[in-house]
């Protein structure tokens, strides 16, 4: 088989594939890796890895690129490496990643570069099929594709009544974005719409598949997150704090990145709807007077 059939085939795979040399310097990019990642073969052949492009964090928040690149260690300890990472889309949001990493020998046996194959890990499929479903029903927010407080509204009224009946656990996260008036103030309403839209996909990629994230009304956020412990409940707030964190929106002098706040609380039997949310909002207020860009519970 001669070299381009190989290079498409290798356009075929299930997973996103690319090839950088011993600089890191991309030489090849599959067809995979641009619907994961949302850039083109054209637009990152020739540059780093760390050029601004993927931008990985692992799930502590930790920037790999600099320091901890797997890419770098593969390439530098001639070793295997598999990890679970989250890289920046195009459009700023987080996406996960199980990425698998080989260095590549050359003809003399001496590592030239390294190969990384990666898998998104979102929960996709299902999720986005429901919201298909729910749109035509006039339950998704148009902006930003989430569902809306309507269908919010009933769909924790229907898991009270299950906790109540069956003890089924769950909790709720409510986030609310810090400073949103500077970014619409500053950069325009459109683009304010357009970080409306890059949190609600780090929402959408984050959540696991029985999870819902829905938009409360203006720059709020809400998600309900099934069958949790308390620790779990903040460790899933805490991340997803993390990632929007770390996100970016490309803009004509440059980057912005926005943070949020949080407030976690676990349904106790007895709640109201509006007990329920307004202990989580509650909650929220606190990690604004706490300095924002922080997670509070009462857990
Ligand atoms: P804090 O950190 O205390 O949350 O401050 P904040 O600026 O985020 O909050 P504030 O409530 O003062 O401002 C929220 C702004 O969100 C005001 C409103 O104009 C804007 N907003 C609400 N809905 C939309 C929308 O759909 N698109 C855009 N671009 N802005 C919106
Ligand atoms: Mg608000
Ligand atoms: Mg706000």
């Amino acid at each position: 088989m001669s070299q381009p059939d190989y290079l498409q085939l290798l356009d075929h795979l299930y997973d996103g594939l690319y090839f950088v040399d011993t600089q890191r310097r991309i030489t090849f990019w599959n067809r995979t890796a641009e619907e994961i990642t949302g850039f083109s073969a054209e637009e990152v052949m020739g540059s780093h890895c760390y050029d601004n492009i993927l931008n990985h964090v692992d799930a502590q928040g930790n920037a790999l690129c600099e320091n901890g690149c797997p890419l770098s260690r593969a390439i530098e300890g001639n070793v295997n490496i598999e990890s679970e990472v989250y890289l920046r889309h195009k459009h700023g949001h987080r996406v996960p990643v199980a990425v698998r990493i080989r260095p590549l020998p050359g003809a003399d046996g001496r590592v030239m570069g390294g190969v990384e194959l990666f898998q998104d890990l979102s929960e996709k499929t299902g999720v986005l099929l429901q919201l298909e479903e729910l749109r035509q029903l006039a339950l998704v927010d148009s902006l930003t594709g989430l569902v809306n407080r309507n269908y919010f509204e009933r769909e924790i009224e229907s898991h009270l009544q299950e906790q109540a009946r069956y003890g089924w656990p769950f909790g709720l996260l409510f986030i609310d974005i810090d400073n949103f008036k500077y970014i619409n103030d500053n950069f325009g309403h459109g683009f304010g719409d357009q970080v409306l839209q890059m949190v609600a996909r780090n929402l959408k990629h984050i959540c696991r598949p029985f999870d819902v994230f829905g938009r409360w009304g203006g720059e709020e956020f809400i998600g309900l997150v099934r069958n949790i412990e308390g620790a779990e409940l903040i460790a899933i707030g805490e991340r997803l704090r993390m990632l929007i964190e770390s996100s970016r929106l490309q803009q004509e002098d440059g980057s912005v990145g926005v943070t949020v706040s949080v407030g976690a609380t676990l349904a106790q039997v007895g709640d109201s709807l509006t007990d329920l949310v307004g202990r989580a909002d509650e909650l929220m207020y606190q990690s604004k007077n706490r300095g924002k860009n922080c997670l509070t519970s009462d857990i």
